[in-house]
This record gives C-alpha cells, structure tokens and sequence, in this order.
C-alpha cells in the first residue's frame, strides 16, 4: 500500500530495550556498530548556538521519517539530526520504487509521507527514545557525547510555511510539552522510572529551509527573514547545485567526470536562482541574523536534477534527483566559491556523497553538520557510519589532533595557516582540486551494479544473505527462525519476512538483493492492523492477530485459529507455522512487539 504507519511509542521502547537485552542490537544494529564516543578524541562541534557531540548527522530523507529510522542514526553517532523535510502538502502521491542506488544514487521521493502531526509526534517519539537510552546506562558513551540537537527542515514556499499547520509544526517542535506529557502516558508501566525522565521539550530552535527547484530568489529570502524574525529560529539556506551555472557544472560532470549520459534539463539553469542572487541575498540575511542576535548558513547541496534516463523510476517522472559521488565534487567546487566571497563569514552545512573516505575532509573543512542519506542506503546501512568515526580517528591521531578543531589546522600540513578560519579557506581549496581528480568520484567508477545471481525470490528459502535488512531506510525486512516441517519443507532455518507497515515500496531492498523480485514484494509481508491489511488488497499479505493469522494468496483469503483443521487448505499450514514462528518468545520482531499488551 505504500503508506507508513507509524509504530505506537510503546512497541518501538519494549522492542527497543528487549531486543538489546536479548540480542544486543537496537532495530537490528548489532551493538558493535554503535558509535559510542571516545575520551581521547573530542568530536564535537558548534551548531548555531548548540554543541553537538559529532559533526555527523543523516541528511533529512529517508533515513530521518520514522522515529526507529531516527534512533539509528543517532546509535550510529548521528549528533546534528536533519529530520526529513515537512511542508504544507502533506498528502502526497510519490512514484515507486523511488531510490535508485544502482550506481551513483537517484530519487524521486520528496518530503514527509506522514502528515505535518504525524511528524511531529515521530520527531518527538525519537527524542523521547534517545533520552530512554541515554538514561538506561546500557550503551556506555563516552562522557558529554549524548549531546544532540533536532534541525528541522521545512519547505517549500511562503504561503505554505506561513499557514497554520506549518506553523502549527514550528510551534510544537519548539515547545512539545503537550506531545511529550501524552506520548508520556503511552509508556508501558515496566519502564519504571524511565517513565519520569526529563524528556527535552524544545526540541528544535533551528531550521534547514529547503525550497522548490524554481523558487524566487526573493521569496527564499522572504521565508529565512520570517523564519528569523517571527520564530527567532536560527536558519540555514538549502542552495542547488545548479548555482554553479550551465557551463561549469557541465564541465565538470561531463568533461572532469565523465558522466556523459546525464542531462541538467535546460531550463533548471535559468529557473533555479542566480550566483549573484543568491550571495546578495545570503548577505542581507546574514545582517539581519546578526541584528536579531541569531546566525543563518548555507547548507551545500541540494540534489541536483537530471533527466530521468534510466528505467527505475516510472516513464511519467520526466526528471530524477542525482545524489552520491558525483554531487560530492559539484558540491566541493560550490563550497570553494562561497568561501572564496564570503570567507568563514556563514555556518556551512555540507551533504552531497558523503562517506567513509571523504568524512574526515568534510570535517577539516569545517562543515558542520557533515550529513549522509545516499551512503546509508547502502549494503551495511546504519552500520557504516562506524568508519567514518574509524577514519576520522586515524587521520587524527596522524596529525595529533585530540579536537575537530585541532583537526582542522593540522589535517592538511603543519606549514599552513593556525588561525581556524584560514585553514578552513586554505583546506578547501587544496580538497576541491584533489576531489575533482579523484577516480572514485568519476563514472568509470560508479557504473559496478550490484550483483544479481538470476534467480527468483520466491516465499520462502534464499540466499539468506540479510542484505535486505540494513538497506532498509525504514527498518522493515526482518529475519525470523522457522523450523522445517514434512508439511512445510524448508532449506534454511532463518526466513526474511517484511513489516508491511514500515514499508513505503521505496524499491531499496530490490536493488541490493541478488534474487530477482524484491524481497518486499516477494517475501511474507505482515501486517498487525485488519484495516491497513484490508486496504492492501489485492497485494498477497498476512495479517497477524492475537488469536488468527489471515492470508491472502492470489486474492484468496485463509484465515486460520486454533480451530481450524489442516485439511482445510495447502496455506494453512504455512500460516500456522509462520505464525509460531513469528511470536516465538526467542523472536524480537515488530509483529510480535505489536501484539504485546
Ligand atoms: S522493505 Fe524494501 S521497499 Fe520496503 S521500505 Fe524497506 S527497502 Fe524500501
Ligand atoms: S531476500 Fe534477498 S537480500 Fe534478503 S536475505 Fe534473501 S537473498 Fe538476501
């Protein structure tokens, strides 16, 4: 059905805390894949008023919808949380599959699926969880890294950000008292005093704006002044790509790069905004921050849009948004141009084909946040995060760095400038040239798909590879042991299932699964809501109950209890083990957290 429904806060906390008692994972992170800080290495940074334990975060996207997806971006030491972008339409329809990860990184996904109050609930769901975890002792951070700060993202144009609901959002991410005191009453009862936690009410005071590809110069400024001066919010400007102008960014996606199939629809350069629009009006905000005692930056970029040339995403979306490697050097050469007009005058946000190898440069470059979306969507997901820090702490102790800003004057040479604001300059210019020659950013590079082994995913039995798992922004595909029977013979002890309510058919876990299918078409897909599986139809779906499990198999429906006899049927079988399998005490799923009183 293609439409997320969120968890109830009680499920994601027993899940949360049973799961990492009993399989030390969180969502399916195993626990060796935390990021948990480190005395002898100071990570953190500023962000507008804030001191954020990283300078990592997820760029709002996928990965920062539901309050689980949040979570684990900050087990994976995600301190500066972009939630994904909110805005006024909030009932929309988006293509599927909408993530291309195939190679370099395609989308056509867009804002919030869930509604602007379902957001906010989910936003303030996913502080109230970090602080149960924080405060449950069990995760061991290094002193002083639980600090954390929400950056709202809200687009897209003045009428839409000045309406009431929008800033309704505003109002209530800023003061969630009364979503904090209902959501506080939802906990179960065992959390004991985990209940009575401070839990943070102002969750947000600053804001990421992002805009429609075409917006008036005038009107993005218009939004950050009444963004400034009605919210006193702290802001940061989502610029495009696009601001490189026609030729240069051609030059270099085409002629350095040799990303030869892709096109910038001729348009996009005239309608997008202007170089010189865009550093008049970043400098006009900027003396309007001061004035009001507040900063405004830039966040470097957006994606870059590109004709949809490839066979993914439906013939009917004209265009398709380009992220990954090569975003990473277009964003790299419109950082130097900023900093080469306006020095270390603006906070700089950064994300565009962030990962392992190229974190620690981001952060010696002083961006902050240094945020990824396309890099978690690969193989490993949340998991990957760990080699940045990994990275991040080699290159470090290379130059005996104990602080990012130590970091920063000695992460390219002890014979460059010591003053912080300098080596930012002077970093980015030695960077930029080494990025743009660098070979993992050009095409020859990127064009490796994942491997495919030609055969098809079928309900049960494959590969068994997991990769389903991690892959998934949202954290649907599961594993699950079931035992072999004469009546249901099976291959492998562990099957993949997928929690059809976290799963909004963004196509993710197609791609990297070798069996053909998707794994999210194919695979047992479960549902605990009779009325969400009713509107599945007429996709083959289970519905999970207490006391039934109910399948529907080509538009036939079997339900089964404790009643029914095996000769009623070939599924009943299958839904009889499936559901002991699935509510086994050893198993920690959202099937059987759901159905827990
Ligand atoms: S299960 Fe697959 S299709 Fe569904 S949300 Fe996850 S990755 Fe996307
Ligand atoms: S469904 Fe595909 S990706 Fe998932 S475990 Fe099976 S073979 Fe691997």
């Amino acid at each position: 059905m293609a439409i997320l429904a969120p968890m109830p806060i009680a499920t994601l906390v027993r899940r949360m805390l049973r799961e990492l008692d009993a399989k030390e994972s969180i969502f399916d992170l195993p626990t060796r894949k935390f990021v948990r800080g480190d005395p002898s290495h100071d990570y953190s940074v500023r962000f507008h008023s804030h001191v954020a334990a990283t300078p990592f975060g997820p760029a709002a996207g996928p990965n920062t919808q539901l309050a689980q997806n949040i979570v684990l971006a900050w087990l994976a030491g995600g301190r500066i949380l972009e939630l994904k972008t909110v805005q006024l339409n909030d009932r929309l329809t988006i293509p599927r599959p909408c993530i291309d990860m195939q190679t370099v990184g395609y989308n056509v996904e867009w804002s919030q699926e869930l509604t602007l109050e379902e957001s906010l609930e989910e936003y303030v769901k996913a502080a109230m969880l970090i602080r149960i975890l924080e405060a449950s002792g069990q995760l061991a951070l290094a002193p002083g890294f639980e600090r954390t700060v929400f950056d709202m993202s809200v687009g897209y144009d003045l009428a839409g950000i000045r309406s009431e609901r929008v800033q309704a959002f505003i109002a209530g991410m800023m003061d969630a008292t009364a979503v904090v005191e209902r959501l506080r009453r939802a906990l179960p009862k065992e959390l004991g005093p985990l209940r009575d936690l401070d839990f943070v009410t102002r969750l947000s005071d600053t804001l990421t704006l992002s805009t429609f590809h075409g917006c008036p110069p005038h009107e993005i400024e218009q939004i950050v002044e009444f963004l400034m001066r009605e919210r006193h919010l702290a802001c940061v400007v989502k610029l495009n790509p696009t601001l490189l102008g026609a030729t240069a960014l051609q030059a270099l996606l085409t002629d350095a790069l040799g990303y030869a199939d892709l096109r910038v629809p001729g348009d996009a350069f005239a309608k997008d905004t202007q170089w010189e629009q865009a550093a008049a009006f970043m400098d006009r905000l900027d003396g309007t921050a001061r004035a009001l005692d507040l900063d405004v930056g830039v966040k470097l970029t957006n994606t870059l849009i590109v004709e949809n040339h490839r066979h993914v995403f439906p013939k009917t979306e004209p265009a398709m948004y380009l992220s990954g490697a090569p975003l990473h050097v277009l964003a790299m050469h419109l950082l130097r141009r900023v900093r080469r007009t306006f020095g270390d005058r603006f906070p700089i946000s950064f994300s565009a084909g962030i990962e392992r190898a190229n974190f620690p440069d981001a952060v010696a470059l002083g961006l902050v946040p240094v945020t990824a979306c396309t890099d978690l969507l690969q193989p490993g997901g949340y998991g990957r995060p760990l080699g940045y820090f990994d990275e991040l702490k080699k290159r470090m102790d290379v130059v005996g760095a104990a602080s990012v800003n130590e970091f920063i004057v000695r992460a390219y040479g002890a014979d460059g400038p010591t003053e912080l604001a300098a080596a930012k300059i002077r970093n980015t210019d030695l960077y930029v040239e080494r990025a743009t020659g660098d070979p993992r950013y050009a095409a020859a590079t990127r064009r490796k798909v994942p491997r495919k082994i030609g055969r098809q995913l079928k309900l049960f039995d494959c590969l068994t590879c997991d990769k389903c798992i991690p892959v998934c922004p949202n954290d649907a595909n599961f594993t699950f042991a079931m035992p072999s029977t004469p009546e249901v013979p099976l291959s492998e002890a562990r099957q993949i299932g997928n929690f059809a309510d976290l799963c909004n058919d963004c196509g993710n876990c197609d791609t990297f699964c070798p069996e053909d299918g998707g794994p999210y078409r194919l695979k047992p897909r479960f549902f605990v809501s009779s009325e969400r599986w009713l509107a599945d139809a007429p996709r083959d779906a289970i519905l999970v109950e207490r006391d039934a499990i109910t399948g529907r198999f080509d538009g036939v429906e079997v339900r089964v209890t404790d009643e029914t006899d095996a000769a009623d049927g070939p599924y009943v079988p299958i839904l009889r083990q499936l559901r002991d399998a699935l509510l086994a005490p050893t198993e920690i799923n959202y099937v059987n957290q759901s159905l827990v009183q």
